[in-house]
């Protein structure tokens, strides 16, 4: 930890400071257009967001802080995720620097604009999306849905399970949800039919984002893979449980998931979050030890995140009446059996290479009692879940919204969040 973690550290935009989701101890990167304006890189700090680029423009940074605002201006962050730690953490300090300045040059306060006046964009462009499996209880839970006796299948303590997944229709918090139609087969008819999902379902993911890349044929040790790893978002692998129920053997998802993934728009830096690294949760008496490859004592120290996810549900009726969001789940990161490192270190080790910009989704992480996707909360659709207004939900419906939320907490240390994943269902 340094300096830019310090609790007492005071910004002079005066809504940074005990804000419980921008403080100047998280500085998350984005893409942003101010009004009129086009976009470019930025940086969130309380109900603001200073503009990266104008930083180098007005000759406010120096060395590796200056390439690395000079990669960050543009219409997205690969560039500046490319670079890697060294030149992020640069910008960090020097960043925390500029807004906890006593004080701060007026050319300087003009690259602070209002959140509310500004678009958030995609913050990157994605190259390669894959999805993960790796929160436990989800895989528990949904696996003795469908073999009570055995709901783990024999791999999953031996490598994390993931499939490549769609990187195009991957979308920043806002976007609707237009119900997808697909096939779908009930055990009961002899044959599909074309039409809306019915079955239409969220799931609580943690987004990854990878920085520096590796080359063709060339593993990551794992001692190596948090170097890779540039930032996190939430994820909303939104899902048509009823589609995927049918087509997804023997390949796995495919148009069940792919018609749209939401992600939150600020990177939330591993700096940012290094107060909330945790050990690994240790393995189960009886789980096999990881093979040599995916086994690092330094990353089971500290290579899980003490993260609170939260899932909020907001029905037509709710948002008419005036009534707030209401909270449906809270889970955590601590979580997924798998580290981040040991997801990114099984990626490449048969040789793919990773880009900066690649997306890993890592799997729905539920609690034991919390549930990331209303396949567990209804205990496949057959109990539907019971809101305070008297509403009940098996899967979604149109008018639905959903949002994930994320914050890390901790004793001496300022509350970070990472912003909101939103999307509202539309008819198909
Ligand atoms: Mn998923």
């Amino acid at each position: 930890m340094d300096t830019t973690h310090d609790l007492r550290l005071q910004c002079w935009v005066a809504s940074a400071n005990g804000h419980d989701q921008f403080p100047i101890q998280n500085l998350p990167f984005g893409i942003f257009a101010p009004e009129g304006g086009r976009p470019r890189g930025g940086i969130a700090i309380g109900d603001s967001i200073l503009d990266v680029g104008g930083l180098v423009a007005n000759e406010l940074l120096d060395g590796d802080a200056k390439a690395a605002a000079a990669a960050a201006a543009g219409e997205t962050l690969n560039p500046f995720l490319a670079l890697g730690g060294r030149y992020r953490r640069a910008l960090r300090r020097a960043v925390s620097e500029l807004l906890s300045a006593a004080a701060a040059p007026a050319r300087l306060r003009e690259l602070v604009h209002g959140a509310k006046d500004c678009t958030l964009c995609m913050p990157v462009e994605i190259g390669d999306y894959t999805d993960f499996y790796a929160g436990i209880h989800h895989a528990l839970a949904v696996g003795k849905l469908f073999r009570p006796d055995a709901p783990l299948l024999p791999n999953y303590k031996y490598l994390p399970v993931a499939y490549h997944g769609r990187a195009s229709s991957i979308r920043v918090s806002g976007m609707p949800v237009r119900r997808p139609h697909g096939q779908i087969k009930t055990p009961d008819s002899p044959a599909p039919v074309h039409e809306p999902t019915k079955r239409l379902d969220f799931e609580l993911e943690l987004g990854i984002w990878v920085g520096l890349g590796s080359d063709l044929g060339v593993p990551i040790a794992i001692a190596q893979a948090h170097e890779h790893v540039a930032g996190y978002s939430l994820l909303n692998d939104w899902s048509a449980r009823d589609i995927q129920a049918w087509e997804y053997q023997p390949l796995g998802p495919f148009l069940a998931k792919n018609f749209l993934t939401s992600i939150s728009p600020w990177v939330v830096t591993p700096e940012a979050l290094e107060p909330f690294q945790i050990p690994q949760p240790p393995r189960q008496a009886g789980d096999p030890q990881p093979l040599p490859y995916l086994w690092d004592e330094s990353d089971q120290a500290h290579g899980s995140l003490d993260l609170d996810l939260e899932v909020y549900l907001a029905t037509e009726t709710m948002r008419r009446n005036g009534m707030d969001p209401e909270r449906i789940s809270l889970s955590n990161s601590r979580h997924l059996y798998w580290t981040v490192a040991q997801m990114l270190t099984h990626h490449a080790s048969g040789g793919c290479n990773l880009r900066a910009g690649d997306l890993f989704g890592s799997g729905t992480i539920s609690a034991e009692d919390g549930y990331g996707s209303l396949l567990e909360l209804s205990k496949g659709g057959t109990e539907p879940l019971q809101l305070a207004n008297g509403e009940r939900r098996t899967f979604l419906l149109d008018g639905d919204e959903i949002i994930l939320k994320a914050r890390a907490h901790r004793a001496g240390f300022a509350s970070i969040g990472f912003g909101e994943c939103r999307g509202t269902v539309v008819a198909g």
